[in-house]
Protein backbone atom coordinates (compact mmCIF):
# COMPACT_ATOMS: atom_id res chain seq x y z
CA UNK A 1 0.00 0.00 0.00
CA UNK A 2 1.14 3.22 -0.94
CA UNK A 3 -0.21 6.14 1.41
CA UNK A 4 1.33 9.15 0.97
CA UNK A 5 1.86 11.87 4.12
CA UNK A 6 -0.83 14.49 3.44
CA UNK A 7 -0.25 17.99 3.62
CA UNK A 8 -3.25 19.34 1.90
CA UNK A 9 -5.49 22.59 3.63
CA UNK A 10 -8.63 21.01 2.60
CA UNK A 11 -10.30 18.87 2.03
CA UNK A 12 -8.07 16.80 4.02
CA UNK A 13 -6.19 13.51 5.43
CA UNK A 14 -8.32 11.51 7.36
CA UNK A 15 -7.05 8.46 9.69
CA UNK A 16 -6.17 5.65 7.93
CA UNK A 17 -8.09 3.51 10.53
CA UNK A 18 -11.37 5.54 10.00
CA UNK A 19 -10.73 4.76 5.95
CA UNK A 20 -10.10 1.16 6.78
CA UNK A 21 -13.41 0.79 8.84
CA UNK A 22 -15.14 2.60 5.92
CA UNK A 23 -13.84 0.48 3.39
CA UNK A 24 -15.31 -2.89 5.51
CA UNK A 25 -18.48 -0.97 6.29
CA UNK A 26 -19.20 -0.55 2.74
CA UNK A 27 -21.23 -3.73 1.04
CA UNK A 28 -22.51 -4.55 4.42
CA UNK A 29 -22.77 -2.18 7.43
CA UNK A 30 -23.97 -3.03 10.63
CA UNK A 31 -25.87 -6.10 9.18
CA UNK A 32 -28.11 -4.09 6.91
CA UNK A 33 -26.84 -6.13 3.87
CA UNK A 34 -26.08 -2.66 2.14
CA UNK A 35 -23.95 0.28 2.97
CA UNK A 36 -24.43 3.28 5.05
CA UNK A 37 -25.14 5.66 2.22
CA UNK A 38 -27.85 3.49 0.51
CA UNK A 39 -30.96 3.53 3.64
CA UNK A 40 -33.03 6.33 4.50
CA UNK A 41 -32.10 8.41 6.99
CA UNK A 42 -34.88 7.91 8.90
CA UNK A 43 -34.30 4.70 9.64
CA UNK A 44 -33.24 3.45 13.18
CA UNK A 45 -29.42 2.23 12.31
CA UNK A 46 -28.74 5.72 10.47
CA UNK A 47 -30.45 7.37 13.76
CA UNK A 48 -28.29 5.37 15.93
CA UNK A 49 -25.23 6.49 13.92
CA UNK A 50 -26.39 10.37 13.96
CA UNK A 51 -27.22 9.98 17.51
CA UNK A 52 -23.48 8.66 18.55
CA UNK A 53 -21.97 11.15 16.20
CA UNK A 54 -23.52 13.90 18.38
CA UNK A 55 -22.91 12.09 21.60
CA UNK A 56 -18.94 11.73 21.02
CA UNK A 57 -18.91 15.38 19.94
CA UNK A 58 -20.66 16.67 22.80
CA UNK A 59 -18.00 14.31 24.93
CA UNK A 60 -14.77 15.35 23.27
CA UNK A 61 -15.91 19.45 23.29
CA UNK A 62 -17.87 18.91 27.21
CA UNK A 63 -20.68 21.04 25.50
CA UNK A 64 -22.91 22.09 27.66
CA UNK A 65 -26.78 21.27 27.99
CA UNK A 66 -27.48 25.13 26.54
CA UNK A 67 -26.10 24.53 23.91
CA UNK A 68 -27.35 22.79 20.37
CA UNK A 69 -25.76 20.75 18.04
CA UNK A 70 -26.45 20.86 14.18
CA UNK A 71 -25.09 18.83 11.50
CA UNK A 72 -25.27 21.29 8.38
CA UNK A 73 -24.95 21.31 4.63
CA UNK A 74 -23.78 24.27 3.06
CA UNK A 75 -20.10 24.77 3.92
CA UNK A 76 -19.01 27.43 6.38
CA UNK A 77 -18.92 29.40 3.52
CA UNK A 78 -23.16 29.25 4.21
CA UNK A 79 -22.99 30.24 7.55
CA UNK A 80 -21.19 33.57 6.57
CA UNK A 81 -24.64 34.47 5.57
CA UNK A 82 -27.29 32.30 7.55
CA UNK A 83 -25.60 33.77 10.68
CA UNK A 84 -26.77 37.31 9.95
CA UNK A 85 -30.01 36.15 8.51
CA UNK A 86 -30.71 34.19 11.87
CA UNK A 87 -29.04 36.24 14.77
CA UNK A 88 -29.35 40.10 13.40
CA UNK A 89 -32.51 41.95 13.74
CA UNK A 90 -32.56 44.23 10.65
CA UNK A 91 -31.10 47.29 10.38
CA UNK A 92 -28.50 45.76 13.40
CA UNK A 93 -25.43 45.40 12.44
CA UNK A 94 -22.67 42.32 13.59
CA UNK A 95 -18.64 42.92 14.27
CA UNK A 96 -16.19 41.64 12.35
CA UNK A 97 -12.93 41.08 13.41
CA UNK A 98 -10.45 40.78 10.41
CA UNK A 99 -7.34 38.58 10.42
CA UNK A 100 -7.27 37.12 7.42
CA UNK A 101 -8.38 35.84 3.64
CA UNK A 102 -11.71 33.66 5.69
CA UNK A 103 -12.71 36.56 7.77
CA UNK A 104 -12.37 38.98 5.02
CA UNK A 105 -14.60 36.70 3.22
CA UNK A 106 -17.30 36.27 5.88
CA UNK A 107 -17.49 40.04 6.09
CA UNK A 108 -17.82 40.70 2.81
CA UNK A 109 -20.91 38.12 2.79
CA UNK A 110 -22.52 39.30 6.06
CA UNK A 111 -22.26 42.81 4.49
CA UNK A 112 -24.49 41.74 1.70
CA UNK A 113 -27.33 40.62 4.94
CA UNK A 114 -26.65 43.17 7.47
CA UNK A 115 -24.93 46.11 8.42
CA UNK A 116 -20.77 45.23 9.38
CA UNK A 117 -19.00 46.84 11.74
CA UNK A 118 -15.18 46.13 10.83
CA UNK A 119 -13.55 45.94 14.29
CA UNK A 120 -10.14 45.91 13.62
CA UNK A 121 -8.49 44.24 10.60
CA UNK A 122 -4.76 42.95 10.21
CA UNK A 123 -4.41 43.58 6.14
CA UNK A 124 -1.92 46.19 6.75
CA UNK A 125 0.28 43.56 8.19
CA UNK A 126 -0.31 41.20 5.03
CA UNK A 127 -2.44 38.96 8.20
CA UNK A 128 1.01 38.41 9.79
CA UNK A 129 -0.36 39.94 13.09
CA UNK A 130 -3.37 40.65 14.94
CA UNK A 131 -4.08 44.22 15.45
CA UNK A 132 -3.81 45.15 19.17
CA UNK A 133 -6.73 44.42 21.13
CA UNK A 134 -6.65 48.30 22.49
CA UNK A 135 -7.42 49.50 19.01
CA UNK A 136 -10.90 47.48 18.43
CA UNK A 137 -13.74 49.21 17.78
CA UNK A 138 -16.70 47.58 19.11
CA UNK A 139 -20.03 48.38 18.24
CA UNK A 140 -21.89 47.67 21.81
CA UNK A 141 -25.10 47.01 20.10
CA UNK A 142 -24.36 44.89 17.33
CA UNK A 143 -26.34 41.28 17.24
CA UNK A 144 -22.73 39.51 17.96
CA UNK A 145 -18.91 39.56 17.04
CA UNK A 146 -17.80 37.11 14.48
CA UNK A 147 -13.77 35.49 13.86
CA UNK A 148 -12.10 33.50 12.75
CA UNK A 149 -9.53 31.70 15.44
CA UNK A 150 -7.53 29.98 12.69
CA UNK A 151 -7.11 31.26 9.42
CA UNK A 152 -6.12 28.33 7.36
CA UNK A 153 -4.63 30.87 4.24
CA UNK A 154 -2.31 32.49 6.43
CA UNK A 155 -1.55 30.32 9.41
CA UNK A 156 -2.89 32.72 11.86
CA UNK A 157 -4.34 31.67 15.10
CA UNK A 158 -5.69 33.28 18.02
CA UNK A 159 -5.24 30.74 20.81
CA UNK A 160 -7.94 31.83 23.40
CA UNK A 161 -10.93 33.87 22.83
CA UNK A 162 -11.05 36.99 23.11
CA UNK A 163 -12.44 39.54 25.51
CA UNK A 164 -15.41 41.08 23.98
CA UNK A 165 -17.32 43.24 26.29
CA UNK A 166 -19.85 40.80 26.91
CA UNK A 167 -20.77 40.25 23.08
CA UNK A 168 -21.95 36.76 21.53
CA UNK A 169 -19.02 35.48 19.95
CA UNK A 170 -19.43 33.64 17.24
CA UNK A 171 -16.49 31.88 15.82
CA UNK A 172 -15.31 30.36 12.27
CA UNK A 173 -13.45 27.05 13.91
CA UNK A 174 -13.15 25.25 10.24
CA UNK A 175 -9.64 24.65 10.30
CA UNK A 176 -8.89 24.56 14.05
CA UNK A 177 -12.11 22.66 16.00
CA UNK A 178 -10.84 19.53 17.34
CA UNK A 179 -7.55 20.15 17.42
CA UNK A 180 -7.39 21.10 21.36
CA UNK A 181 -10.00 21.39 23.73
CA UNK A 182 -11.80 24.50 24.01
CA UNK A 183 -14.36 26.35 26.43
CA UNK A 184 -17.60 26.08 24.77
CA UNK A 185 -19.47 28.13 27.58
CA UNK A 186 -17.17 31.16 26.07
CA UNK A 187 -19.03 30.89 22.65
CA UNK A 188 -22.36 31.84 21.66
CA UNK A 189 -21.85 30.28 18.16
CA UNK A 190 -19.09 27.87 17.17
CA UNK A 191 -19.22 26.29 13.32
CA UNK A 192 -16.70 24.10 11.33
CA UNK A 193 -17.03 22.65 7.81
CA UNK A 194 -15.93 19.37 8.07
CA UNK A 195 -12.95 18.98 6.00
CA UNK A 196 -10.45 20.23 7.60
CA UNK A 197 -10.30 18.08 10.90
CA UNK A 198 -13.73 16.41 10.83
CA UNK A 199 -14.41 13.94 7.96
CA UNK A 200 -15.32 14.53 4.39
CA UNK A 201 -16.63 17.52 2.64
CA UNK A 202 -20.59 18.00 2.91
CA UNK A 203 -21.66 18.31 6.40
CA UNK A 204 -20.25 21.12 8.76
CA UNK A 205 -21.08 21.12 12.34
CA UNK A 206 -22.45 24.11 14.68
CA UNK A 207 -22.77 24.23 18.21
CA UNK A 208 -25.42 26.94 19.19
CA UNK A 209 -26.48 28.08 22.71
CA UNK A 210 -29.73 27.40 22.66
CA UNK A 211 -30.97 31.31 24.09
CA UNK A 212 -29.94 32.06 20.67
CA UNK A 213 -31.92 29.19 18.26
CA UNK A 214 -34.81 30.81 20.28
CA UNK A 215 -34.26 34.42 19.69
CA UNK A 216 -33.52 33.57 15.46
CA UNK A 217 -35.07 35.47 13.29
CA UNK A 218 -38.84 33.94 12.61
CA UNK A 219 -39.61 34.93 8.97
CA UNK A 220 -36.80 32.76 6.96
CA UNK A 221 -38.12 29.99 5.12
CA UNK A 222 -37.54 27.05 7.53
CA UNK A 223 -34.52 25.73 5.09
CA UNK A 224 -32.37 28.93 6.25
CA UNK A 225 -33.43 28.96 9.79
CA UNK A 226 -31.35 27.66 12.26
CA UNK A 227 -34.29 26.60 14.94
CA UNK A 228 -36.13 24.88 12.29
CA UNK A 229 -33.13 22.80 11.81
CA UNK A 230 -32.00 22.21 15.67
CA UNK A 231 -36.42 21.50 16.21
CA UNK A 232 -35.74 18.67 12.75
CA UNK A 233 -32.57 16.91 14.10
CA UNK A 234 -30.67 18.05 11.73
CA UNK A 235 -32.98 16.17 9.36
CA UNK A 236 -35.49 18.68 7.94
CA UNK A 237 -34.25 17.38 4.38
CA UNK A 238 -32.43 15.22 3.53
CA UNK A 239 -28.60 14.92 5.20
CA UNK A 240 -25.19 13.90 3.79
CA UNK A 241 -25.51 10.97 5.59
CA UNK A 242 -22.34 9.05 4.65
CA UNK A 243 -20.03 12.08 5.62
CA UNK A 244 -22.21 12.15 8.66
CA UNK A 245 -20.87 8.72 9.52
CA UNK A 246 -17.41 9.15 8.73
CA UNK A 247 -17.43 12.61 10.68
CA UNK A 248 -18.91 9.64 13.73
CA UNK A 249 -16.06 7.29 12.59
CA UNK A 250 -13.48 10.14 13.23
CA UNK A 251 -15.41 11.37 16.45
CA UNK A 252 -14.75 8.05 17.86
CA UNK A 253 -11.07 7.58 16.77
CA UNK A 254 -10.41 10.65 18.30
CA UNK A 255 -11.83 9.19 21.52
CA UNK A 256 -9.80 6.21 20.84
CA UNK A 257 -6.33 8.57 20.88
CA UNK A 258 -7.44 10.44 24.21
CA UNK A 259 -9.34 12.82 23.36
CA UNK A 260 -8.32 16.08 22.45
CA UNK A 261 -5.91 17.13 25.86
CA UNK A 262 -4.13 13.99 24.12
CA UNK A 263 -5.09 15.33 20.77
CA UNK A 264 -3.58 19.17 21.98
CA UNK A 265 -0.18 17.43 23.01
CA UNK A 266 0.44 15.68 19.62
CA UNK A 267 -0.55 18.77 17.79
CA UNK A 268 1.86 21.38 19.98
CA UNK A 269 4.80 19.15 19.12
CA UNK A 270 4.25 18.94 15.67
CA UNK A 271 3.76 22.64 15.31
CA UNK A 272 6.82 23.78 17.72
CA UNK A 273 9.21 21.27 15.79
CA UNK A 274 7.92 22.38 12.45
CA UNK A 275 8.37 26.03 13.26
CA UNK A 276 11.47 25.29 15.42
CA UNK A 277 13.01 24.08 11.98
CA UNK A 278 12.04 26.74 9.91
CA UNK A 279 13.53 29.33 12.31
CA UNK A 280 16.53 27.52 12.91
CA UNK A 281 16.99 27.95 9.22
CA UNK A 282 18.10 30.88 6.83
CA UNK A 283 16.45 29.62 4.00
CA UNK A 284 13.27 29.04 4.88
CA UNK A 285 10.71 31.76 6.55
CA UNK A 286 7.48 32.11 8.16
CA UNK A 287 6.16 35.84 8.56
CA UNK A 288 3.33 35.19 10.95
CA UNK A 289 4.39 37.10 14.62
CA UNK A 290 4.98 34.05 16.48
CA UNK A 291 2.46 34.91 19.51
CA UNK A 292 -0.64 33.94 16.33
CA UNK A 293 1.50 31.29 14.80
CA UNK A 294 -1.35 28.52 13.63
CA UNK A 295 -0.94 25.29 15.18
CA UNK A 296 -3.35 23.90 11.98
CA UNK A 297 -1.75 25.14 9.17
CA UNK A 298 2.11 26.56 8.71
CA UNK A 299 2.96 28.38 5.56
CA UNK A 300 6.27 29.21 4.65
CA UNK A 301 8.66 30.92 1.66
CA UNK A 302 11.87 29.49 0.64
CA UNK A 303 15.14 31.73 0.48
CA UNK A 304 15.02 31.56 -3.38
CA UNK A 305 11.35 31.41 -4.49
CA UNK A 306 12.47 29.70 -7.90
CA UNK A 307 12.96 26.63 -6.51
CA UNK A 308 9.20 25.96 -5.69
CA UNK A 309 8.94 24.26 -8.08
CA UNK A 310 11.41 21.68 -7.43
CA UNK A 311 10.87 21.80 -3.90
CA UNK A 312 7.41 20.30 -4.49
CA UNK A 313 8.37 18.04 -7.39
CA UNK A 314 10.80 16.67 -4.92
CA UNK A 315 8.20 16.67 -1.95
CA UNK A 316 5.90 14.79 -4.07
CA UNK A 317 8.66 11.99 -5.46
CA UNK A 318 9.48 11.39 -1.58
CA UNK A 319 5.51 10.95 -0.43
CA UNK A 320 4.54 14.42 0.56
CA UNK A 321 2.04 16.09 -0.91
CA UNK A 322 -0.06 19.20 -1.28
CA UNK A 323 2.45 21.49 0.21
CA UNK A 324 1.79 24.29 -2.42
CA UNK A 325 0.97 27.59 -0.39
CA UNK A 326 -2.60 29.25 -1.53
CA UNK A 327 -2.07 31.38 -4.53
CA UNK A 328 -2.36 34.50 -2.08
CA UNK A 329 0.61 33.85 -0.13
CA UNK A 330 2.94 32.35 -2.63
CA UNK A 331 5.18 29.86 -1.13
CA UNK A 332 4.46 26.15 1.09
CA UNK A 333 1.98 25.46 3.49
CA UNK A 334 1.85 22.12 5.39
CA UNK A 335 -1.57 21.64 7.05
CA UNK A 336 -0.81 19.17 9.67
CA UNK A 337 -4.62 18.60 11.12
CA UNK A 338 -5.60 15.56 13.42
CA UNK A 339 -5.04 13.12 11.03
CA UNK A 340 -1.89 13.99 9.81
CA UNK A 341 0.73 12.18 12.19
CA UNK A 342 3.75 13.08 14.03
CA UNK A 343 5.75 11.39 11.16
CA UNK A 344 4.68 13.03 8.76
CA UNK A 345 6.25 16.04 10.55
CA UNK A 346 9.72 14.40 10.82
CA UNK A 347 9.54 13.74 7.57
CA UNK A 348 8.86 16.85 5.99
CA UNK A 349 11.49 18.77 8.34
CA UNK A 350 14.10 15.86 7.43
CA UNK A 351 12.79 16.27 3.35
CA UNK A 352 13.68 20.37 3.94
CA UNK A 353 16.71 20.06 6.10
CA UNK A 354 18.12 17.78 2.55
CA UNK A 355 16.76 20.30 0.20
CA UNK A 356 18.10 23.28 2.08
CA UNK A 357 21.96 21.19 1.89
CA UNK A 358 21.42 20.77 -1.36
CA UNK A 359 20.18 23.83 -3.03
CA UNK A 360 20.47 26.21 -0.29
C1 LIG B 1 -12.22 25.99 4.45
C2 LIG B 1 -12.73 27.11 5.26
C3 LIG B 1 -13.97 27.72 5.01
C4 LIG B 1 -14.83 27.33 3.83
O1 LIG B 1 -15.44 26.12 3.98
P1 LIG B 1 -16.48 25.62 2.85
O2 LIG B 1 -16.91 24.30 3.38
O3 LIG B 1 -15.72 25.52 1.55
O4 LIG B 1 -17.58 26.60 2.78
C5 LIG B 1 -14.38 28.74 5.83
N1 LIG B 1 -13.64 29.13 6.87
C6 LIG B 1 -12.44 28.57 7.15
C7 LIG B 1 -11.65 29.06 8.32
C8 LIG B 1 -11.95 27.55 6.36
O5 LIG B 1 -10.77 26.99 6.64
Amino acid sequence: MARVFNFSAGPAALPLEVLEQAKADIPDWAGTGMSVMELSHRSKEFIAVAEQAEADLRELLEVPDDYAVLFQQGGATQQFALLPMNLAAPGQSVDQLVTGAWSKKAAKQAAAVRPVNIVASGEASHFTDVPPRESWQLDGRSAYFHYCPNETIHGLEIHEPPEVDGATLVADMSSTILSRPIDVSRFGVIYAGAQKNIGPAGIGIMIIRRDLLASSQADLPDILRYAAHADAGSMLNTPPTFAWYMAGLVFAWLKRQGGLAAMAQINRRKAESLYAAIDASDFYSNPVNPAWRSWMNVPFTLARPELDGEFLAEATAAGLTNLKGHRSVGGMRASIYNAVPEAAVTALIDFMRDFERRHG
